[in-house]
Order: structure tokens, then C-alpha cells, then sequence
């Protein structure tokens, strides 16, 4: 069965079995009342007849109507004597000769009870009469119930077509309802479906309704987890496709230098430098991508400590003269006294990774300029170049893995870059609560900048309890 079917059925047996039990209850409660009242009645008029009422000479009971005593048209009465049988009786029913109710034995007092007499129902007061201690007879009052049923069959139909319509409604109601949210949820099993089977992840599943409710929600969750999803699946396959790519180059490089070997028969330096030279660069590049896992993973181990960002920026201009040589100026801008709480050797990488960049893509004669200051209650270290810059098309990329502008995979002949830097900074900087952004001109220069949490002292560098 359908969730709709069931939902529908659940819903609309509910209603009907609460409507039914209220209406069992508002049945029998106006079925009370209405015998209440008729008892009422009877034990009234007993009262008046038996007011009325004397003994004739043979000491039986005889019932004498006065003038002012009307009966009810439905009341019926009939006056036993003990010894002498019917006495009396009214006149619509003067032709019967049996009691009203059972009379085998005289009642000690007063009883209600329902009978049937042909084809009416009648309920029935049973009097006892008696002289001192001495029952001389009975008095029966009877009073037809056919308004009682009459009304108990108009509550009943009334009840039942109400419990029915109610069922009828509810269920129309559950089934509309739940046909506008199932729908929906459908059309978008359909759509995911369809997405599994065209393995096309880029596609979105629509949503008419409100896209607060509980189904737009899911829908919109769903949608963002294909999104994830998308994007996880492209970088997976961008990424095998450049590992592949990167491994292509040296690998064809010691092949050559090998065969080359074999055919010589003996080893020759510059083949020997060749293949280890290109062993060394395989070797790094798994060593960046390890890396890059472990940060991008937050599994890196960071080795958090009070560091001096003036005293590293110093450090690392050391490092890079050589690289630099004669051919970049390499000058340090304003510098201030900046401490922040990070790891070391980490935080150094970063710069390095920046510094080199600024150097290797600066052609000769340029300048690099390097800047350690406080900003807005931020640390900041800044590398500014006048190399090429980076066109605008590249810019959002960057910091993604194994991405290289145009421009330097073409001009990259050091053979040294493999688009890995700028993903192991970012993810570096980010686990220490910083950020990194980047500003560049075509033609005119690039700018680097870290923003990092400034510290005050070491105490700032505890981890939280
Ligand atoms: P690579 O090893 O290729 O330098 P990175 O991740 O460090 O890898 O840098 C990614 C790309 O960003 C580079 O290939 C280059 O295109 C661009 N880039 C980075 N720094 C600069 C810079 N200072 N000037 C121009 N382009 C840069």
C-alpha cells in the first residue's frame, strides 16, 4: 500500500473511530435523559392516581378519575386488585387483559421496567397498593417509547452520516495534502534516479512549493549534497588527471635516460643527473601531495607556539637570496614586531612558498617587496612583486591543487612548479585561523597577503581546556 493510501486510511479511521466513540457516548446519554424523563412522567402521574384513588366495599382498590386529571395521550393505565383481578384500565386500552408488565407477584415496591406489547414498546411503572401492612393491589402506568426510538433512530442516522462525512473529508483532506508533499518527494526520486542513471551530477532537482517547508528543505539539502558532490567528483578526476599528468613528464624522462644508458653500455654522468634530478622532483611532488592530504584533511600535526613573524620573514629572506641572486631585488617594506601563536616551520613554509613564487615569476630586474605589520588586530605578511601578474581568468584558481596559470605552465621550464604551493598555504593558514587573499595586475605586479590572529604572549598559545 501506498504512504499516501496509508496515510489516508490511518487519518480517516481515526476520525471515524474518535466521531464513533463520542457518538456511542451523546447516543447513550440522550438515550438516558429521554427515559428520565418518561419515568418522570410516569412516577407523576402514579402519584396523582394513586392520590386519587379509594377502596370500595370489599376492600379493593378502585380508581376514580378526578375531572382535573388528564393523562397523557401515550400513558396508559391499568389498576390490578389482588384478589379481583384488572379493576381498571384505561380506554385506549380497555381491550387488554393482560397486565402491562409481568404481575406474577405483586411488587413490594415500585418497579420500571421496558415491555412490548404488540407492536409497541412501553415502559412501565409497577405501583404496589396497600392498606397498613396489607397489599391489596397494583397499579400499572405505562407509557409508549416511540418518540424515545423514534428520536434514538433520527441521533443514530444523524451520528452515523456525520461519522461518515467526517471519514469522507478527512480522507480528502489527508489524501490532498499529502498528494501535494508525495508528489514533490516523487519528482525528485525521479530526478535522482535520472541522476544515477546519466551519471550527470550536475544536475538539480526543481521545487514549486513553499522552499521553507519540510520537502523544500530536503529538497534543497539534497541539491547541496549533489553540489558537494559535483564539485568532490570534478576535483577527484581533475586530480587524477593532473597527478597523471605530472608523473607523465618524468617518468618518460628516466625511461629515455635508461634506454639511453642500456644502449651505451655504460653510465653517463649528465644521463645519471637526468634521472636523479627527476627522481628528486617525483619525490617532492609525493611529498607535496602527502602534505596536501594531511593539511587539506586537518590531520596535519601543527606544533603551536609563540612565533615572531618579523624574526621568520628575516629568516626566509636569507633562504631565498640565492634564489633571487642578482636577478629580483628582494627588499623588506615596513616591518613591525608581530607575534602570533602557530607552527613554526609551517608558517615559514607558507612565506617561503610566497617569496619563491614572487621571485621565480619576476622577470629580471624586478622587484619583490616583503611586509610584516598589524592590522585591525591582525598580523600581516605581505609579499608584493612587479612580475607578469596573474590574468583575471586565473585568479579564482589559484589556490586550487595542480593549478598553474597558462602563462606558467608554458614558461615553466625549471621544471620546479607543479601548482601544489598555493593549496599547501592556503590549507596551512587556514588551520591556523587566518586567511590568504591575493591582488594582481596583469602586466604590472601581484600582491600576497596573510591575515593571522595576533597573539599577546605565550599564554595565548595554550590550547583551550
Ligand atoms: P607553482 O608550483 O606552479 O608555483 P603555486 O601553487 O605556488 O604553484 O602557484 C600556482 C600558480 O599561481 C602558479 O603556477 C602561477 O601561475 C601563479 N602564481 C603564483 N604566484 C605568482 C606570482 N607571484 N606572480 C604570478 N603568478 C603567480
Amino acid at each position: 500500500m501506498s504512504l499516501r493510501a496509508r496515510l489516508t486510511f490511518l487519518y480517516s479511521s481515526l476520525v471515524g473511530g474518535i466521531l464513533l466513540l463520542f457518538g456511542f457516548v451523546i447516543y447513550q446519554l440522550v438515550s438516558v435523559s429521554l427515559i428520565d424523563q418518561i419515568d418522570e412522567l410516569l412516577a407523576r402521574t402514579a402519584g396523582d392516581l394513586v392520590a386519587s384513588m379509594r377502596l370500595n366495599a370489599v376492600g379493593e382498590p378502585d380508581v376514580d378519575l378526578a375531572p382535573d386529571l388528564e393523562l397523557a395521550t401515550n400513558v396508559y393505565v391499568q389498576l390490578w386488585g389482588r384478589n379481583t383481578g384488572l379493576r381498571f384500565a384505561s380506554a385506549s386500552i380497555s381491550h387488554l387483559r393482560e397486565p402491562l408488565a409481568p404481575l406474577d407477584q405483586f411488587p413490594a415496591e415500585s418497579v420500571y421496567r421496558t415491555t412490548r406489547i404488540g407492536e409497541t414498546n412501553l415502559r412501565v411503572l409497577s405501583v404496589p397498593l396497600s392498606l397498613g401492612n396489607r397489599l391489596v393491589g397494583a397499579l400499572q402506568i405505562g407509557a409508549s417509547l416511540a418518540i424515545v426510538e423514534a428520536t434514538q433512530r433520527t441521533l443514530l442516522t444523524v451520528l452515523i452520516a456525520g461519522v461518515l462525512a467526517s471519514m469522507g473529508l478527512a480522507a480528502l483532506a489527508v489524501s490532498l495534502t499529502t498528494y501535494q508533499a508525495l508528489v514533490s518527494l516523487e519528482r525528485a526520486t525521479n530526478v535522482a534516479l535520472q541522476i544515477t542513471r546519466a551519471d550527470d551530477l550536475s544536475r538539480r532537482i526543481p521545487y514549486q512549493g513553499h522552499p521553507e517547508d519540510e520537502i523544500g528543505q530536503l529538497i534543497r539539502a539534497f541539491n547541496r549534497t549533489l553540489g558537494r558532490l559535483e564539485d568532490l567528483f570534478n576535483a577527484q578526476r581533475r586530480f587524477v588527471a593532473d597527478v597523471g599528468h605530472e608523473l607523465r613528464t618524468p617518468l618518460t624522462v628516466i625511461k629515455g635516460n635508461v634506454n639511453l644508458l642500456r644502449r651505451m653500455g655504460c653510465a653517463d654522468d649528465e644521463s645519471l643527473g637526468s634521472i636523479e634530478s627527476e627522481v628528486d622532483r617525483l619525490t617532492r611532488m609525493i611529498g607535496d601531495l602527502l602534505l596536501l592530504a594531511s593539511v587539506e584533511s586537518g590531520k596535519l600535526p601543527l606544533n603551536i607556539q609563540l612565533v615572531e613573524m618579523d624574526t621568520l620573514v628575516l629568516e626566509v629572506l636569507q633562504q631565498t637570496r640565492v634564489l633571487a641572486a642578482d636577478r629580483v631585488h628582494v627588499r623588506l617594506g615596513d616591518v613591525d614586531q608581530v607575534l602570533v601563536c602557530g607552527d613554526r616551520d609551517r608558517l615559514k613554509q607558507v612565506m617561503l612558498n610566497l617569496v619563491e613564487n614572487a621571485i621565480k615569476y619576476t622577470p629580471a630586474g624586478g622587484d619583490v617587496v616583503v611586509e610584516v605589520g598589524k592590522t585591525d588586530a591582525q598580523a600581516r605578511f605581505a609579499v608584493a612583486d612587479t612580475g607578469p601578474g596573474i590574468p583575471p581568468k586565473d585568479l579564482p584558481h589559484i589556490f586550487e591543487r595542480f593549478y598553474r596559470a597558462e602563462k606558467s605552465r608554458t614558461r615553466s621550464k625549471d621544471g620546479k612548479g607543479f601548482g601544489l604551493g598555493l593549496s599547501i598555504a592556503y590549507w596551512i593558514v587556514h588551520h591556523h585561523g587566518g586567511q590568504i587573499d591575493v591582488e594582481s595586475e596583469e602586466g604590472k605586479g601581484t600582491k600576497f597577503c596573510v591575515w593571522l590572529p595576533l597573539a599577546e604572549g605565550e599564554g595565548d598559545c595554550q590550547p583551550e581546556a
